[in-house]
């Protein structure tokens, strides 16, 4: 087996989502507040872009505390995915299947096909 110099063996990849957008962080060992992004005490991610917006319930300077070893951390009393203000973006989709009965894969085609959506193509186009 080929092992490429200057790999740190104990490092691994790790990657993380914004609760309340799905943007996604990843890199080495990575952990969401080398990139500014804000956790709440039940672990959920908050992008920076979220956290600027100022349009998603968050109070930056009153809600997020700066703690010197996890970072920036959000009260969950303020995390607006635990204070149901916002869907929850890595169990929406989940979330959407439970709610309209699509357990599974061949209820969403039929349904998409009703739609007038049979191939991927017409799919993106769905979407936008
Ligand atoms: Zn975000
Ligand atoms: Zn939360």
């Amino acid at each position: 087996m080929k092992v490429r110099t200057g790999f740190v063996s104990n490092s691994s990849s790790s990657s993380f989502m914004c609760n309340l957008c799905g943007a996604e962080g990843s890199g080495w060992d990575a952990y969401p507040a080398q990139f500014g992004w804000a956790t709440c005490e039940n672990w959920h991610n908050i992008c920076t872009c979220c956290l600027e917006e100022g349009d998603n319930n968050i109070n930056v300077t009153s809600d997020v505390v700066d703690d010197p070893d996890e970072g920036p951390l959000l009260k969950k009393e303020k995390c607006p995915v635990c204070q149901m203000k916002n869907v929850d973006k890595t169990i929406e989709a989940k979330l959407l299947r439970k709610l309209f009965q699509m357990s599974t894969d061949e209820q969403i085609f039929s349904l998409l096909k009703k739609r007038g959506v049979s191939t991927y193509e017409e799919l993106k186009e769905f979407l936008k």
